[in-house]
């Protein structure tokens, strides 16, 4: 492609709503356009790399034995209403009236569909398994899209639905994803780590996110430095427990007065403790009731088994009037001495040997506080994982929380849909039994902004091989005819190599042209100019070096051989 024949706008300004390194990026290389909230256009490079990944993803797919369908985008109302997600979607659902006044939805995901595709075309177990996907625009009506191509409304997704005879095939199909997921991530040049997730309202039994490992990203998990163990914090198993440092106190509790230092760091900071020495008592709505959860001041509470512990479906922070209510005194002094509710305490917690916490009166504390003398509580795992916890699945190694982006989902869904809509098959007994399934998703366009996240510096976007928009920048410097000669001949040669060449042909100085190759971020940058041609060489540098006296001289008759077997190791190896 000759850049002046192309269309990449390239801007020095960001978009004023975007925070995200990709969303910055993707708007300023040309590469994407915002047409209305959460929903944009891809630009001629913006649309290259989403088939790249979707070209990835889907060659996996076909290698694992699924197989592609396309399910409309547009749905009538129906379906949803038969596995009651009609309601259940809330607000998020986008929904339409058509002109006869009938109930339709933008599909969020497919799972009604492509199950009614099941129970009208599967009949017998001699059919199964059957894994069905496909590349598909989804539409999430999200209250704060944001992040470009991160959280958009309208977004690109390969959706994979697995069918199998029982619970072991469904295993059997979900390791199958598991291994595809693998090759493509590898492929794709991520740095991931595949994590065991809360399978939440879904209601699945065996779930695994894939995320990728960005600073940036919404979610905490933690991973072992020494082996694969690696879950969202939500789900990870908290196994050892130390006991904060002090010994057990053979003093009273005494009150201490902490006039408006509610906080635990201006807390331990004015009384000289450590935050392992706090006993943070925080309220929750339990239900009807309002319970005390109580975890060390370094810990933080796991909500999702605070839930547990207690037997409820959820549990949510308590608000200010309800905490006042409750302990008779102002958020930051709440203590479980004299709390008349019922009271969970974190193993860790439960093991200060004296403790600081809130004296249930506005600006009082009580120090030398201790679990079992002091007060009493139902004892539990309640607090999140975190880094420096010992690895809950070998012996020595450590865990360390990372940020990530999810990127991928992969989980066994039971016979949850195919029971509520009757897709079922005559097992070898001649039984009647609803087909056992298996959901699969890949956010495609989400992927997009993920790799830049991972993959960038202050200067622009650096794209793994595998998904580069081209593989090879080739910038011309000057309008010399032996520069543009050689330009043309390089040109030519490499794509008759199957090299894909970007050529910055324009009438423009070195450093607009250099500025742009950077911002756009295609891998291998080479340079012909006069000087270097002189002297018979080219000028190859890789987007991740910095260095610009790093560039390597290549012989121009070397070049195009040189290059392609760069591009070609790229994209055979890991692309990283
Ligand atoms: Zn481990």
């Amino acid at each position: 492609m000759l850049f002046s024949r192309a269309l990449i706008p390239t801007v020095k300004e960001a978009p004023a709503d975007a925070t995200n390194a990709s969303h910055v990026l993707l708007s300023r290389a040309g590469y994407i356009r915002k047409v209305g909230a959460g929903i944009y256009d891809y630009l001629p490079l913006g649309y290259r790399v989403l088939r790249k990944v979707e070209a990835i993803v889907r060659q996996e797919m076909d290698r694992s034995g699924a197989l592609e369908i396309l399910m409309p985008a547009l749905l009538p109302g129906e379906l949803f209403k038969e596995t009651g997600r009609w309601d259940l979607y809330g607000p998020t659902l986008f929904r339409i009236k058509d002109r006869k006044g009938g109930d339709y939805n933008l599909g969020p995901t497919h799972e009604e569909i492509v199950t009614d595709i099941a129970r009208r075309e599967i009949r017998s177990w001699r059919e199964l398994p059957k894994n069905l996907y496909q590349v598909q625009v989804k539409f999430r009506d999200e209250p704060r899209p944001r992040g470009g191509l991160l959280r958009g409304r309208e977004f690109l997704m390969k959706d994979a639905y697995s069918f199998d005879a029982d619970e072991e095939g469904a295993k059997a199909s979900y390791e199958t994803m598991r291994q595809a997921y693998v090759r493509i991530f590898d492929r794709m040049g991520l740095t991931y780590r595949m994590v065991q997730a809360d399978s939440g309202a879904i209601g699945g039994s065996t779930s695994a996110e894939f995320q990728v490992l960005v600073d940036s990203g919404e979610d905490a998990i933690v991973a072992c430095g020494s082996c694969d163990y690696a879950a969202n914090v939500e789900v990870a198993t908290v196994k050892a427990v130390h006991d904060g440092g002090a010994a057990p106190t053979s003093e009273p509790p005494a009150r201490v007065h902490t006039p408006g230092h509610g906080a635990i760091e201006d807390v331990t900071k004015f009384l000289g403790v450590t935050p392992a020495q706090m006993l943070k008592s925080l309220l929750y709505v339990a239900g009807t009731e309002v319970v005390m959860a109580i975890v060390r001041g370094d810990h933080d509470v796991n909500e999702v088994r605070l839930a547990r512990a207690l037997h409820v479906d959820e549990v949510f922070l308590a608000g200010e009037s309800d905490v006042e209510k409750a302990t008779g005194a102002k958020v930051g002094f709440a203590g479980p001495l004299g709390f008349k509710g019922r009271i969970v305490v974190d193993r860790a917690a439960s093991l200060v040997g004296s403790g600081v916490t809130g004296a249930n009166e506005t600006d009082w504390h009580l120090r030398n506080v201790r679990y079992g003398r002091d007060f009493e509580g139902q004892v539990a795992d309640i607090r999140l994982a975190t880094t420096g916890d010992a690895c809950p699945s070998c012996e020595a190694g450590k865990l360390t929380q990372y940020r990530g982006i999810e990127a991928g989902h992969i989980f066994i869904l039971g016979t949850r849909y195919s029971a509520a809509m009757g897709a079922t098959f005559i097992d070898e007994k001649q039984q009647t039994r609803p087909l056992v399934m298996g959901c699969y998703g890949i956010g495609v366009s989400r992927l997009v902004a993920t790799t830049i996240e991972q993959h960038h510096d202050d200067n622009g976007i650096r794209w793994p091989m595998s998904v580069a928009p081209y593989h090879v920048h080739l910038v011309t410097i000057g309008r010399e005819d032996a520069v543009l000669a050689a330009g043309k001949a390089l040109y030519d040669a490499l794509g008759s190599a199957g090299v894909e060449v970007l050529w910055d042909d324009r009438d423009e100085r070195p450093g607009v042209k250099f500025k742009d190759a950077d911002l756009i971020g295609v891998p291998l940058r080479v340079t012909i100019g006069g000087k270097g041609l002189a002297g018979g060489n080219v000028e190859v540098k890789p987007r991740t070096e910095v260095d610009p006296k790093k560039a390597e001289l290549v012989p121009v008759a070397d070049a195009a051989r040189v290059l392609a077997e760069r591009v070609k190791a790229a994209l055979a190896g890991p692309a990283r």
